[in-house]
């Protein structure tokens, strides 16, 4: 049987509350039957990308707040949560300023890995990638609810449900380990460094700006990368606009690891034991974790319910 994708319209028939999205959202959420997915009682991660400072297109916090109460009348006890993307102190205050905050959504946030990004959990993900790390907030969960801000990714080009599971459920550098068993594994499959053409780089150090860990540096005017500093998250040779930077890993290799990723953070869950959210709004051209937001390159298509990952990232090719 295929898998049901609801759908919830961003369109307003008239000037009421209930006719408005948050309002039919909220409805929706009243009538849709958590209990089946989360047992009472349960901790459960409420997983999405807390986004970067200032990418404000990220979920809006009355979304998640309305999720978050829908969880708790089950009775169970929600919590909100990433892994370290930015350094884990900073992206705490990047979610307070985007209006994530206990305070604000009446549950806690925290980082899925540890406030460190190490605390995680080894599982074998698949033939491309071998283990990976789990972190372990979500590694120990029983069941969870995926929040994803649909937009653009620089190397999924899709950044949906398997997207935010995928990277957004691995750890960049786990305890025991480094990135060779974390997310940066995924972008570097074919070599341990970016590639850099001399040639081609003409010294705007775009990549110095953007570097989450500030690992790079640039003696004698030579890029020059600290290897054990480095979470191989590619976002240097995204912002290059020459081309100087290149990450190693074909596209096919990438999607391959980003699907076994996902498969890895769900093989931690009994089935039925996820629902999938996703908001179809201000669907940016880049990923959450930029430091900007960009033009949406499509209007609001609304919100997507499913407990069926494929289902719900493949159902947008319905929509348009
Ligand atoms: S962003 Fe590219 S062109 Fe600019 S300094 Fe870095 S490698 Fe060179
Ligand atoms: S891949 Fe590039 S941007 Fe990311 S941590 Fe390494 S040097 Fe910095």
């Amino acid at each position: 049987m295929a898998a049901k994708v609801y759908h919830i319209l961003p369109q307003s028939k008239d000037f009421n509350y209930e006719s408005g999205l948050q309002g039919k959202f909220e409805k929706f959420l009243k009538e849709f039957d958590f209990s089946s997915y989360i047992p009472e009682n349960e901790i459960v991660p409420l997983k999405m990308h807390l986004g970067g400072r200032g990418a404000f297109r990220t979920i809006r916090p009355q979304f998640v707040r309305l999720v978050i109460e829908s969880v708790k009348k089950i009775p169970a006890k929600p919590f909100v949560t990433d892994s370290v993307r930015a350094p884990g102190y900073e992206y705490l205050e990047i979610a307070r300023d985007a209006g994530y905050t206990h305070l604000t959504l009446d549950a806690p946030v925290i980082m899925a890995d540890g406030i460190f990004g190490r605390d995680s959990i080894k599982v074998y993900a698949g033939k491309t990638i071998g283990e990976i790390a789990i972190a372990s907030s979500i590694h120990d969960a029983q069941s969870m609810i995926v929040l994803t801000h649909v937009k653009g990714h620089i190397q999924a080009t899709l950044g949906g449900a398997i997207k935010n599971v995928s990277m957004g459920g691995v750890s960049a550098s786990p305890r025991g380990s480094d990135w060779h068993e974390g997310r940066g594994k995924m972008h570097f499959l074919m070599g341990d460094l970016m590639q850099w053409n001399q040639e081609k780089c003409i010294l705007c150090f775009n990549c110095m700006k953007i570097c989450p860990t500030q690992c790079i540096t640039f003696p004698d005017n030579k890029y020059t990368v600290d290897k054990e500093k480095c979470w191989r998250c590619g976002r240097c040779a995204r912002v290059c606009s020459t081309e100087a930077l290149t990450v190693p890993v074909s596209h096919e290799m990438f999607m391959k690891a980003l699907a076994e990723g996902a498969n890895a953070v769900l093989s931690t869950f009994q089935p039925h034991r996820i629902v999938y959210i996703s908001f179809l709004l201000e669907m940016q051209p880049e990923c959450d974790c930029m430091p900007f937001a960009d033009t949406p390159v499509a209007q609001d298509q609304g919100i997507l319910i499913s407990d069926d990952i494929v289902a719900i990232d493949t159902a947008p090719h319905l929509i348009y």
